[in-house]
């Protein structure tokens, strides 16, 4: 405990929220968690499970500008646009893609690298000691591409890892196939990073750690929160259909549903929902040795307890439309491939939505004119990565401490200045 003692409402229930109540619990705070769905029921459950240390480079590098329009309107490629949800998408879009250049990738990776450099141990120090601790497992992570050529075209983002401290080798696919003979021809080469780290299960690893937050005395709300209440500039309450709970702290952790909450705080926020997708193949005939990212699919295949999931690709389509088809078409078209031989006995489906900024960095810390109100948002690919670290940051400046990296980049009134 480094200073006051805080009443906290945590405002979702997913790896960030729970981190946040579970960190604030340890330093001694009264803290209250609020989901409307439960913990770790939203993009947080559905995830590829990767302790992404090494995934610094945003998603809008140099070159998409160019790729972007083909990209959309050819069904081979990962990203599914529903275009009835063009009006909706362009505003934040265009923010979105001013940030596809080479200096905007290497601010926003030398920005968040403190936030997930140390990721398996971050996780390994929130569940010490709780039944989560079973869920976090230590490996390595592949990127598996067609060909050396593909690679090789790769080079900026390999050239940003070398310059981070990521140390990696590269396999043929003799050399892969040696590694782990589960992989087929589709993969003809790919990168190995040692130190990192996965979730066996995501779902089930969040309600073991909101359990153990529970166990410390968190209280946990099942309701959706309506506004947070401020008078004289600083919070007093967080309102539910129910009741209005008396509060001097609130952190919006919401995820991708955030945006609204944050502006009823004062704060701007280009966020969107990018909605990602996965499969399940229960029961497989063998399990990978490591999570692969397969490149020409953007998406990752990770072993998970009892199953293998595949997860990943990009999709505009709003909260309310339902998931498209195309994405699942394409799995099965990939698996085929890059796991041929591969049987099991049932395969499930998903989607969900990352909470995407614009500038590919999330919102964390105290909002300035506003005593007492915080946020922990918008982390879009690296939520599960970065959870424990965002929890453990929240919870110190909520305790008065400073934290021991720099936070200005994740400033949580920089669109609002
Ligand atoms: C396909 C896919 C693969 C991914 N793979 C990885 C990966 O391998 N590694 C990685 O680090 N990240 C990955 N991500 C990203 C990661 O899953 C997210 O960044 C992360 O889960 C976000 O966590 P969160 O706690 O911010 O949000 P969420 O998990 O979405 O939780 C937000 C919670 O807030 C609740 N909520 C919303 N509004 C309200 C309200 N008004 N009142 C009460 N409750 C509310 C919701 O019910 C929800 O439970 C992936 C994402 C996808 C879609």
């Amino acid at each position: 405990m480094t200073g006051k003692t805080c009443n906290v409402a945590v405002i979702g229930a997913g790896i960030v929220g729970v981190s946040t109540a579970l960190w604030l619990a340890r330093e001694g705070h009264t803290v209250t968690l609020i989901d409307k769905a439960g913990p770790g029921e939203a993009t947080s459950y559905g995830n590829a499970g990767l302790l992404a240390c090494s995934g610094t480079m945003p998603v809008p590098g140099p070159g998409l500008l160019g790729k972007a329009p083909r990209m959309a309107l050819d069904p081979r490629e990962p990203l599914y646009i529903r275009w009835r949800h063009l009006p909706a998408l362009v505003p934040w879009l265009m923010k979105y893609l001013r940030h596809a250049t080479a200096d905007a990738a290497k601010t926003r990776a030398d920005a968040i690298l403190p936030l997930i450099g140390d990721s398996l141990a971050d996780h390994q120090a929130l569940a010490a000691g709780t039944e989560a601790e079973k869920y976090v497992v230590s490996c390595d992570y592949l990127y598996g591409y067609a060909t050396l050529k593909a690679f090789d075209a790769d080079r900026f983002t390999w050239d940003i890892r070398t310059e981070q401290g990521f140390e990696f080798s590269v396999m043929d696919r003799t050399a892969l196939r040696a590694y782990d003979p589960i992989y087929g021809e589709a993969i003809g080469c790919a990168a190995r990073i040692r130190r990192h780290g996965r979730i066996s299960d995501p779902g089930a690893y969040v309600k073991a750690l909101a359990k153990a937050a529970e166990r410390l005395g968190v209280k946990l709300i099942r309701e959706e929160v309506e506004a947070i209440d401020r008078s004289g500039g600083r919070v007093t309450g967080v309102r539910l259909a129910s009741e209005t709970l008396s509060v001097d702290t609130a952190v919006v952790a919401a995820g991708a549903w955030s945006k609204f909450l944050a502006e009823t705080l004062g704060i701007a926020v280009p966020l969107h929902p990018e909605s990602g997708f996965h499969i399940e193949l229960w029961e497989p005939s063998q399990m990978p040795r490591s999570p692969l990212m397969f490149a020409p699919g953007k998406f990752v295949i990770t072993p998970m307890d009892g199953r293998i999931r595949l997860a990943g690709m990009v999709g505009y389509g709003g909260f309310d439309a339902p998931p498209p088809e195309a994405p699942y078409r394409m799995f099965m078209r990939h698996l085929k491939v890059a796991l041929p031989g591969l049987t099991w006995r049932e395969t499930t489906r998903w989607m969900g939505h990352r909470p995407a900024v614009s500038d590919s960095l999330p919102l964390i810390g105290a909002v300035p004119g506003v005593a007492g109100a915080y946020t922990g948002f918008g982390h879009d690919h690296v939520g599960l990565t970065a959870g424990p670290k965002t929890g453990r940051l929240l919870a110190q400046m909520i305790s008065g401490g400073r934290p021991n990296i720099d936070v200005a980049p994740f400033a949580p009134d920089r669109f609002t200045r």
